[in-house]
């Protein structure tokens, strides 16, 4: 599972599976301008970064 991270709102979503559909589980991003939207790497979202409800199902658990 990718996850992406909307860096202008500083939240992070799931990726597509069909990311030519779509960037994101939810379709959030769809109108957000690409450089906009980095993809995150090993080293883990920003700690102050909020998840997507829709794409994580646990994000109001924490
Ligand atoms: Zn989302």
């Amino acid at each position: 599972m990718h996850r992406i991270v909307n860096v202008h709102t500083n939240t992070i979503h799931r990726a597509s599976e069909n990311p030519v559909a779509q960037r994101t589980t939810c379709g959030a991003l769809r109108h957000v301008p690409s450089h906009h939207v980095e993809r995150l790497g090993e080293d883990g979202p920003p700690a102050d970064a909020s998840r997507c409800g829709r794409c994580f199902d646990d994000a109001g658990g924490y």
